[in-house]
């Protein structure tokens, strides 16, 4: 069977990673190795491997990568409990990269990328996989819906559908990252909108989804929302708190299209007429000074 023959080829790969890791750390020859059982935890297939030498028994973990006496600990749950503490390190310092301010701004698309990706730890079908994938679709369908506003469509266009994702990425990216000096920026955006739109699309419906399929769907879905999220709270930034005129708090950000077709972001005040332009704040590091 073919999925058989894939195990095995994994295993027989892991193997060997697990005899040159062991040969490096313990500098010690292997006199018995064997797997033990793997466990799948957010996501992460972990390894579980007994390997002796002729002085002492240790197990290997993979994921990452680490290498414990048996001596050491008092049974195999208690060594794989050690074993997650630190790779939760890992993951926890990847997570935390996010400033509270980007993630609080995406907070919808966000807490849908969570589920999709705490979805990962249970799923073994190609549907669940798909279904993964599917919960990433709807994770982009949620950031434009909340980063969208109509003043950002060109004069005399007509807004896209709701749920027109390619569209209504392409006039946001527009609309934060402005000006020749933010082309890249632009054109990044729109790019990886447009490939991390159509993956997600493709491994929904593909009936061969698996965990690698679904992983890397969920990074570059992450990878969206981090790289947007960025853009769009550097270009409303420097928004003032307080109306400068009637001193209320009742502030909002929107676009506005420009005689000369650009589009503009601005702040304006719901309790009085005072409106503002806002700077290009994404490009001018001199902003930087403003900020409380
Ligand atoms: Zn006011």
């Amino acid at each position: 069977m073919g999925a058989n023959w894939h195990d095995q080829r994994a295993e027989e790969y892991e193997r060997r990673s697990v005899e040159e890791y062991f040969a490096l750390e313990a500098a010690e020859p292997i006199a018995q190795i064997r797997k033990i059982g793997s466990r799948r935890i957010m996501g992460t297939a972990h390894g579980l491997w007994e390997v002796a030498s002729e002085r002492a028994p240790y197990w290997v973990m993979t994921s990452p990568t680490a290498l414990y006496a048996q001596g050491g600990y008092r049974d195999l749950e208690d060594a794989f409990t050690y074993h997650l503490r630190a790779w939760a390190e890992v993951m926890d310092n990847h997570d935390t990269d996010i400033p509270d301010e980007q993630r609080d701004r995406l907070a919808g698309p966000w807490r849908q990328w969570r589920q999709a990706a705490d979805a990962l730890a249970h799923a073994e079908e190609a549907e669940e996989f798909q279904a993964i994938a599917a919960r990433c679709r709807q994770c982009l369908l949620a950031l434009v819906h909340e980063a969208a506003a109509d003043a950002m469509v060109p004069e005399g266009e007509q807004p896209p559908q709701r749920d027109n994702f390619l569209q209504w990425s392409e006039h946001i990216a527009a609309a934060i990252a402005r000006g020749a000096s933010a082309e890249r920026i632009r054109a990044h955006l729109r790019a990886t909108a447009r490939s991390t739109w159509q993956l997600a699309a493709w491994a929904t419906h593909y009936a061969n989804a698996n965990d690698h399929i679904a992983t890397l769907v969920l990074q570059a879905t992450y990878h969206v929302l981090v790289s947007f999220g960025l853009i769009l709270c550097t270009a409303e930034h420097d928004a003032p708190q307080r109306c400068p005129e009637c001193a209320s708090y009742k502030l909002r950000t929107a676009y506005r299209s420009e005689p000369g077709g650009e589009i503009v972001p601005l702040v304006f005040c719901q309790g009085c007429s005072w409106e503002e332009l806002l700077p290009a704040a994404a490009l001018s590091p001199a902003e930087e000074q403003s900020r409380g």
